[in-house]
């Protein structure tokens, strides 16, 4: 049906490739590129049933990308390298009139912040080129916002209160590794905490606000107040919310290790000098961790990410839960990745797919919420991420005066 050029050939883009190729009667074509290229071959090897070309390409580099698009004719492109080079990425989308989707925003690499107003600002050049750019078609960011417009479509007349939790309970047998790209990963947690409340962004100090919250099949883990990017597009696109917040879980000796690797300033992205060099200590961190891709093996444990909902339905309060739950070893089993990378593989697959069917179509620019929820809701647990929902529970948060 269409040819689709994946970019990135880590964690979660070996999982894209496995389950593209797992669908072969839509992804007709498929490359793998990456800044490695024995990383991809790897890759490519272990799939046997479909042909997985690869290439390597430097994708902060867009002459070399719209080279490759243009070489490959791709319906689409899939990005899963990172943050920092998805404006080079849809730049070449745009020369060349392909369509794009990612995981993550956009983050300049001098600055350790992330906001959707770079992205958003091709939304007249993708429209007036008739190509779309999805972003955020991982799990959070991504199947956290189609529960909510799930949720917004069939539960809801009006969505007050949100707070997407994401707890990791699985154990990797590190004594520190993380479970995305490891620079992204420590940037995120290690810059200020942010929620919205009546129409404003509050700022916290980082990791400053915390409390237990049970988790299905899990139990109460310690989750954590983190700024997180669905939260933008989600207030935007639902006026009608009056506090969004998100929380993810930590262990203690994650956060034992990351304490001191941050007062070594091992965690800063200013450049050192170290005999002659210059080094950015975070990115040699990353050098020395483990590679995401290579934690699933003995990973045991599960993930289990959901939405807490509080709102209005024909007149009354309500509330919602709905979630997914993903044992790292099934992920392994599936995809040999661990549970983070599969459940970030999975609904960008499927979000790829819909737009090579066409069933998502729309010129532009948009987030996950956007779209019709109902065909990505109906066909995501056959690709292994199945959901469950509960309907007024009560939600371990408090609610100002309702
Ligand atoms: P990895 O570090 O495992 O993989 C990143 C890949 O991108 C590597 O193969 C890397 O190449 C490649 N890459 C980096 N820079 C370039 C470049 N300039 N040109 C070409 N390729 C490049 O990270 P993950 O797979 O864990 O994460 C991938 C993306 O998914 C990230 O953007 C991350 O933020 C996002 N993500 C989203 C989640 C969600 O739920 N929405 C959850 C988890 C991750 P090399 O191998 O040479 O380093």
């Amino acid at each position: 049906m269409g040819r689709v050029l994946i970019i990135g050939a880590g964690g979660v883009g070996n999982v894209v490739v496995r389950k593209c190729a797992s669908v072969p009667e839509v992804f007709s074509e498929i490359m793998l590129a990456s800044r490695t290229l024995s990383k991809c071959e790897a890759i490519a090897k272990d799939i046997t049933h479909v042909n997985i070309q690869t290439r390597q390409v430097d994708a902060d580099n867009t002459n070399e990308l719209i080279h490759l698009i243009q070489e490959f004719k791709p319906k689409l492109v899939i990005n899963v390298a990172l943050p920092y080079q998805d404006l080079t990425i849809m730049d070449a989308c745009l020369a060349t009139g392909v369509n794009y989707l990612d995981t993550a925003n956009y983050e300049p690499k001098d600055v350790a912040k992330f906001e959707y107003s770079w992205q958003w600002a091709y939304q007249e050049r993708y429209k007036e080129r008739g190509i779309m750019a999805v972003l955020g078609c991982g799990f959070d960011p991504g199947q956290t916002q189609i529960y909510v417009a799930h949720a917004a479509k069939h539960h809801f007349d009006e969505i007050h209160y949100i707070d997407i939790v994401d707890c990791n309970a699985g154990d990797h047998g590190q004594a520190f590794a993380t479970n995305f790209n490891p620079e992204i990963n420590i940037r995120e947690i290690t810059q200020k905490g942010k929620y919205w409340e009546n129409g404003e962004w509050v700022e916290i100090d980082p990791m400053s606000i915390h409390k237990p919250i049970e988790y299905p099949n899990i139990g109460s883990r310690e989750s954590y107040l983190l700024y997180h990017e669905e939260l933008e597009s989600l207030v935007k696109n639902y006026p009608t919310i009056k506090r969004a917040r998100f929380w993810m879980t930590f262990g203690q000796e994650y956060i034992k290790h990351l304490q001191v690797l941050q007062n070594v300033g091992m965690t800063g992205i200013k450049p050192v000098q170290f005999k002659g060099l210059e080094i950015i200590p975070l990115e040699f961190l990353k050098a020395l961790l483990p590679e995401p891709g290579t934690l699933g093996e003995n990973y045991t444990g599960e993930t289990s990410i959901g939405v807490h909902i509080k709102g209005i339905k024909d007149g009354k309060i309500k509330t919602y839960y709905i979630w997914n739950n993903c044992k790292h070893q099934d992920a392994y089993k599936d995809a040999k990745a661990q549970g983070v990378s599969y459940t970030t593989g999975v609904p960008a697959m499927l979000g790829a797919k819909l737009m090579i069917q066409g069933v998502w179509k729309q010129a532009g620019v948009v987030n996950v919420e956007e779209l019709d929820p109902d065909p990505f809701m109906s066909q995501i647990a056959k690709y292994g991420l199945p959901w469950q929902e509960a309907i007024n529970i009560e939600l371990p948060h408090e609610y100002p005066n309702e």
